[in-house]
């Protein structure tokens, strides 16, 4: 079954955990460790089925290493799930013993924070390894990652602007944003300084509230975001926006945002170039927190965080970009491709070394 699910990919370890006394049932994908230790967050998860449990940390796990790799990290990809059923609830001494089974693996793989785990968790899962990452409020923790992914994705615009429409400023640029949420939230501010017109949407009235009072967003409904007059088109929210029904209405000639996943299909992708859309891939221009959490620990695990050395970092997504965007024109290939290589041309060249 675990063999199946991967076939010809190269899953370095993939380990079970179970221990009945404290409820835990959990899975641990060390995807990678060419580049170094396998990081990645521990998610808690109510799923449907032990194959969507695997599914999702062996894509999760994956997806790390590529981020990682392509944001020049010494870092592989991992990833951890705690399976949960229906009823139950998460537990300190779940996490207890995770940490105590994250420990045996020596450092190979080292958790952080994921949908489900809080700094609570975390500090429990200290109690028993040093291989954890990004506690919030922790003396050293590099705190609340979205500012720095902010950071990130506004050098991340800037460098499509500069590709896509030849302009070296933002000033004046019209940028509609899906999602008002707190990347997005401290992203407004970059934007707002540099005389962009700010367009925006939220489900969430207390997100628009904030956004329209602080940066003067012009609010329009969800629905009509993908319909807006504008430059730039960033991704906020959630998965899977960008597809066949989306991307005919999108006007503007950038689309650059922190969502994960912003492509429903690959084919998607090859229809924003075919329209002559420059995409941003959202794993690499929304790897300023995974930059930020890296600063906790750049030199070994009791290095301390330098904030100073961590924004220096985030700031060169802008320079990967504009490299992806320049092979994806040489190479006539997506730029979600072009990131994909570029990440795996950086493995393979660790591996020969
Ligand atoms: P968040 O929950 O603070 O913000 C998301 C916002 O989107 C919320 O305000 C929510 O109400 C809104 N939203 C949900 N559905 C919507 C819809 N249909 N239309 C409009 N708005 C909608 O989350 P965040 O931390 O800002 O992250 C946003 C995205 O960026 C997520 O996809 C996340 O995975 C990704 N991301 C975040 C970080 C980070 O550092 N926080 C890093 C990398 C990627």
């Amino acid at each position: 079954m675990v063999f199946e699910s991967i076939r010809n990919e190269s899953f370095e370890q993939i380990i079970y955990c179970h221990d009945p006394r404290v409820g835990l049932r959990g899975i641990i994908s060390v995807h990678s460790t060419v580049l170094g230790p396998g990081v990645g967050g521990c998610r808690v998860w109510a799923y449907a089925s032990e194959s969507d449990a695997l599914t999702d940390v062996l894509r999760l796990s994956k997806g790390m290493t590529y981020k990682a790799s392509l944001a020049n990290l010494n870092w592989g990809g991992g990833k951890a799930i705690i399976w949960l059923n229906e009823k139950q609830k998460k537990t300190p001494e779940m996490f207890q013993r995770f940490g105590e089974l994250v420990d045996r693996l020596g450092g190979s793989y080292v958790t952080a924070k994921d949908v489900g785990t809080n700094a609570e968790d975390l500090k429990n899962v200290k109690s028993k390894t040093e291989h954890v990452l990004g506690i919030d409020g922790e003396p050293g923790s590099s705190g609340d990652p979205s500012p720095a992914t902010a950071f990130g994705v506004y050098h991340g615009i800037r460098s499509a602007v500069q590709f896509a429409l030849g302009s070296s400023t933002l000033s004046g640029l019209r940028i509609a944003i899906q999602g008002l949420g707190s990347v997005s939230y401290y992203l407004c501010e970059y934007l707002k300084n540099e005389g962009a017109q700010l367009i925006g949407c939220d489900i969430d009235a207390a997100a628009v509230t904030r956004a329209t009072q602080k940066y003067g967003v012009s609010i329009v409904p969800p629905e009509v975001i993908y319909d807006q007059e504008c430059d730039v088109f960033v991704p906020g929210a959630m998965g899977a926006i960008l597809n066949s029904k989306t991307i005919p209405r999108i006007k503007a000639k950038v689309i650059a945002g922190h969502a994960n996943n912003q492509l429903a299909t690959p084919e998607d992708g090859e229809e924003l170039r075919r329209r002559g859309v420059l995409y941003a891939p959202d794993y690499a221009i929304n790897a300023g927190g995974l930059i930020n959490i890296y600063y906790e620990r750049p030199d070994g695990i009791h290095a301390q965080y330098n904030k100073e050395k961590a924004y220096a970092h985030v700031a060169r997504i802008g320079q990967t970009m504009t490299e992806i965007f320049k092979r994806s024109q040489t190479e006539r290939l997506p730029t979600h491709l072009v990131a994909d290589r570029m990440a795996e041309e950086r493995i393979e060249n660790a591996r020969k070394k």
